[in-house]
C-alpha cells in the first residue's frame, strides 16, 4: 500500500533510494558500499548505520518507514527503534510509538531528547509511515560564530509534529559537530528491523531573491 500523503519528487530532487540498489549509500563505520538488504523496494536495518554520499544543507527530505510490531513483552525505546539523522546530526526518531498517549522527547516523531512531537501522528506498527521534513542549517556569521540554530519542521503521514523547532545543537549519536559544514542523510541501525523506502531530497536555496 502507498503512503497516502506521497507527492513526487520536486524538479531537482536528488533520489537517494528508489527500492533498486544503494549506490547513494555508505556504511558510517568504515565508509565501505551499504549492504543493508533489499526486499519489495524497501531496504531494511542490518549491520550498522548507513548514510547518504550527497551532503545537504538546506532541504527537504521525504522518506518512508516501516516499524514491523515487536512482541507485547518489548516496550519503549526497543520497539522498532532507528532514525533519520540530519546532516548526520540531527536525529528525527523512528519508533513504535502506535496507541503512546502523550509522547515524549523519544517518541517517533521527536528530535531526538530534545523536542516531543506536537501529536502522536503514528500508524500501528505493519503500516508504512511517511516523514517529510523541512530543515533549515544554522547560519554563521563571518567570524564562524552561529547567529541562528538548525530549525526543522516534520510532518508525520501529512501531520505537523514538529513546527519550526529549533534545534539547540546536535543530537545523541551525531557524527560530528561540525555545523557549519553540509551533511549527508544518515539511517540508523539500532538492532531492530526497520524499513525504509522512497528516499528523496530536495535541496533548497539558502534564501530567495531579496529583490520585490
Ligand atoms: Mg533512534
Amino acid at each position: 500500500m502507498m503512503a497516502d500523503s506521497f507527492l513526487p519528487p520536486p524538479e531537482g530532487a536528488v533520489t537517494l533510494f528508489d527500492g533498486t540498489n544503494l549506490d547513494h549509500w555508505v556504511q558510517r563505520r568504515g565508509g565501505g558500499a551499504a549492504a543493508w538488504p533489499i526486499e519489495g523496494g524497501a531496504m531494511t536495518t542490518r549491520g550498522g548505520d548507513i548514510l547518504s554520499r550527497d551532503k545537504f544543507e538546506n532541504f527537504h527530505l521525504h522518506i518512508e518507514f516501516y516499524c514491523p510490531d515487536s512482541p507485547p513483552e518489548v516496550k519503549g525505546q526497543g520497539r522498532s527503534n532507528s532514525g533519520v539523522f540530519l546532516q548526520g546530526r540531527y536525529e528525527v526518531q523512528v519508533l513504535d510509538s502506535w496507541g503512546v498517549e502523550n509522547p515524549g522527547r523519544g517518541d517517533c516523531g521527536a528530535l531526538y531528547n530534545q523536542a516531543a512531537p506536537l501529536v502522536n501522528a503514528c500508524k500501528r506498527p505493519d503500516e508504512w509511515q511517511s516523514y517529510d521534513v523541512i530543515f533549515r542549517a544554522p547560519r554563521f556569521d563571518a567570524g564562524g560564530n552561529k547567529v541562528e540554530s538548525a530549525r526543522a519542521t516534520v510532518l508525520q503521514n501529512g501531520r505537523v509534529v514538529q513546527n519550526n523547532q529549533e534545534l539547540r545543537g546536535q543530537t545523541g549519536g551525531a557524527m560530528d559537530e561540525d555545523y557549519a559544514a553540509p551533511g549527508p542523510i544518515l539511517l540508523q541501525d539500532h538492532g531492530n528491523q526497520v524499513r525504509f523506502r522512497n528516499v528523496w531530497v530536495a535541496p533548497l536555496p539558502a534564501a530567495g531573491a531579496d529583490h520585490y
